[in-house]
């Protein structure tokens, strides 16, 4: 049976968690202890601007200190709400054990549209809300490591980590007070991209395993897939631009806030975003199909849909009409507890939100141990990396002309090599086996056992799993 009533954002995150506890073995009380949200903080502050004094409301919410600092993202939106911030807290629970990032689960939110604000107004609410959270520990390098998410940036994560540190003048580790900041302000790089390099990562290793790609109708690999994606933000731009660039997909459908583009014959992702940024929004776009009713597009034929926006976008209302046989959620949350349900019953594979859109966090995790040890990476072992190689492009020169010069070295490869890799590369590398890894716990236990029917329940097991070692090991 159909759940008739949506539940809210966090219901559904509890409802999911229910269906694989179901299938545990967990001490009697554990399970509501990992379930529930520890604590959220509301707070309310005034800003005077334009001659008058706003009031914001904000929230940070920390699901689990089963592991410290906790972590997760603060997102400016208008409709941010206690339920949504919890929700998305206790997803970032699920999403750091799964991925082996050594944080618990925590959020934040401000009620405001930051389109309405100019960038000077932006930075003193913006401050004026991390005054608040960091005066009660609630952004901290060693207890609460707040990010980027919807609405918020690089700009913001700067802003935030500058106010801690005026707060907090010496603290050493200050700069790891907050991951997302621009590179010339303790960033790292590959920070932006993660996310949507992450779903590109997630699908190629959802590629590798045919027995998952069977599961789903489909065959072969990401080359000529026909992808939709919904929101072509930060994470939905990358994620599209990558596998169109380096993939070979075909982005045929391009859902914005004022309506879809679509085509068969795909789009430049480049080009559409270029478009949006001038123009506010898709529509006018010289090329293509444009649909007012945007949310239609989700419904269109394809191989795999990318919600990348917000939550319970796919939900009672449209879910038997979608007939993607992939979703892969890059977005938190965009399929309901319902939807879901219908979903399975028709067959279709759901690669789960709190795996997918893991390269953020993974990212961050390593922009936190790069502030922490206070040098670049790479930076140690760089000259003593170039010494090693450059011996063996010596060895090899020696062979070569011992051959009489039959072959010699390309190029290309011996500068390649000599320089050894960049941050990036090393950045790149990282995010790429831990997509790797997690995503075969996650496949091998919906493989092990035939209760349980999805990635998503596999997802929450391999975890749960680990959420609750953590808190035998350590008592609550
Ligand atoms: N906001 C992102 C998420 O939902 C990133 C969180 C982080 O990097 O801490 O996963």
């Amino acid at each position: 049976m159909h759940p008739q009533k949506e539940p809210s954002f966090r219901e559904s995150v509890d409802l999911m968690f229910n269906r694989a506890v179901a299938l545990m073995d967990l001490a009697p009380g554990l399970e509501q202890k990992i379930r529930v949200c520890n604590a959220t903080y509301t707070v309310r502050f005034g800003v005077r601007l334009r001659g008058e004094i706003r009031t914001f409301t904000g929230y940070r919410s920390v699901h689990s200190e089963h592991m410290e600092p906790v972590k997760g993202g603060i997102r400016f939106a208008p409709e941010v709400n206690q339920d949504e911030v919890e929700a998305l807290a206790a997803l970032m629970t699920y999403k750091c054990a799964l991925v082996e990032a050594p944080f618990g689960g925590s959020k934040g939110g401000l009620c405001i549209d930051p389109r309405e604000y100019e960038e000077h107004e932006l930075e003193r609410i913006t401050r004026r809300f991390a005054y608040e959270l960091a005066k009660r520990d609630m952004i901290n390098p060693a207890q609460n490591v707040p990010a980027p998410d919807m609405g918020t940036g690089e700009r913001e994560m700067a802003w935030i980590a500058d106010q801690y540190q005026r707060m907090n003048t010496t603290d050493i580790n200050g700069r790891a007070c907050v991951t997302g900041k621009p590179l010339n302000a303790g960033g790292i790089s590959g920070r932006v991209e993660a996310t949507g390099r992450g779903v590109q990562y997630a699908l190629r290793e959802f590629f590798r395993h045919p027995k998952d790609v069977a599961a789903a109708n489909l065959s072969g690999s990401l080359e000529g897939k026909r992808v939709i994606v919904q929101g072509l933000g930060n994470v939905g731009y990358h994620a599209a631009k990558f596998l169109s660039e380096e993939d070979g997909s075909i982005i045929t459908g391009i859902i914005e806030r004022d309506g879809a583009l679509f085509s068969e014959t795909g789009f430049d992702v480049e080009a559409v975003r270029n478009w949006i940024v001038a123009h506010g929004g898709v529509n006018g776009y010289p090329h293509g199909q444009y649909v007012a009713n945007g949310a239609v597009v989700l419904e269109e034929a394809c191989d795999i849909l990318i919600p990348a926006a917000m939550e319970g976008v796919i939900n009672l209302s449209n879910a038997d009409r979608i007939k993607a046989p992939l979703i892969i959620e890059a977005a938190n949350g965009p399929v309901t507890a319902g939807a879901d349900e219908v979903l399975r019953e028709k067959g279709c594979v759901i690669i789960p939100d709190m795996y997918a859109n893991a390269g953020g966090v993974t990212v961050s995790y390593f922009e936190w141990v790069k502030n922490l040890s206070h040098i670049r990476f790479g930076r140690m072992q760089r000259r003593q990396e170039e010494a090693r190689h450059q011996l063996v492009v010596d060895e090899l020169e020696k062979l070569s002309s011992a051959m009489g010069n039959t072959w010699t070295l390309d190029g290309k490869f011996k500068e390649r090599y000599l320089r050894g890799a960049d941050e990036l590369e090393l950045v790149r590398s990282g995010l790429d086996d831990t997509m790797r890894i997690a995503y075969q716990a996650m496949s091998e236990t919906w493989h092990a056992r035939d209760d349980v029917e999805d990635l998503r329940t596999a997802a929450y097991l391999v975890s749960i799993d680990k959420v609750a070692k953590s808190y035998r090991a350590k008592g609550l």
